[in-house]
């Protein structure tokens, strides 16, 4: 491999890590207002009890995103590990590094990834992206 895209795959492991690191310390950060919403709540003067059931609500999908994008982080740094981090999974050439630091989970180069949209859409009925 090119010392030049071994120094880019390190630098989006870098980003990759401290994505990780923020979005964990955000979702506890998010957790501690919830708390501190209830909690005001239960002074029967406030009113507005379904306040935190709304900021319960966002809160569960934000948590949601945050938990999905993590998972796709640990899958890249796990390729990463092995190795193959950056190689299309269906024809095996590198993904250009540009798309890597637009995509960084992409696992597949901008043709394939194309081809395997229309093959997943096609006769079955795909699930509604969110
Ligand atoms: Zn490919």
């Amino acid at each position: 491999m090119a010392i030049s895209r071994s120094n880019d795959l390190n630098r989006i492991r870098e980003l990759l890590q401290r994505r990780r690191r923020d979005i964990l310390h955000a979702s506890a950060g998010a957790h501690r207002e919830l708390t501190a919403l209830k909690d005001q709540e239960r002074d029967p003067e406030y009113e507005e009890n379904a306040q935190s059931e709304l900021a319960d609500y966002t809160l569960s999908s934000l948590m949601e995103s945050q938990r999905r994008e993590v998972m796709l982080i640990d899958a890249a740094l796990r390729r990463m590990e092995m190795g193959v981090f950056g190689d299309c999974v269906d024809c095996g050439f590198e993904i250009p590094i540009e798309r890597l630091e637009a995509l960084p989970f992409a696992i597949r180069c901008e043709e394939d990834a194309s081809i395997h949209e229309i093959e997943t859409r096609g006769g079955h009925m795909a699930m509604p992206s969110l």
